[in-house]
């Protein structure tokens, strides 16, 4: 119930967001140790690890091996 002081130190571990390693373009939310991907048109997807995308942005391709912790 309290915060975490010191903690914006390394934002990697806290921030659940999976974005492209080349653009940077947000990919997905990881979730209860799922990836939550969310697609044009409302499609939206709950995905084990690991877990592979395409960014819409660049087309490249992006892996994750485990949950962002
Ligand atoms: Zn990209």
């Amino acid at each position: 119930m309290s915060r975490v002081d010191g903690a914006k130190s390394n934002p990697n571990l806290l921030s659940p967001e999976w974005r492209c390693t080349r653009c940077d373009k947000l990919l997905g939310v990881c979730r209860d140790g799922r990836m939550h991907l969310r697609f044009a048109r409302g499609h939206e997807y709950f995905v084990g690890f690991p877990v592979q995308a395409t960014c819409r942005g660049c087309e490249t391709l992006n892996q994750a091996q485990s949950p962002a912790r």
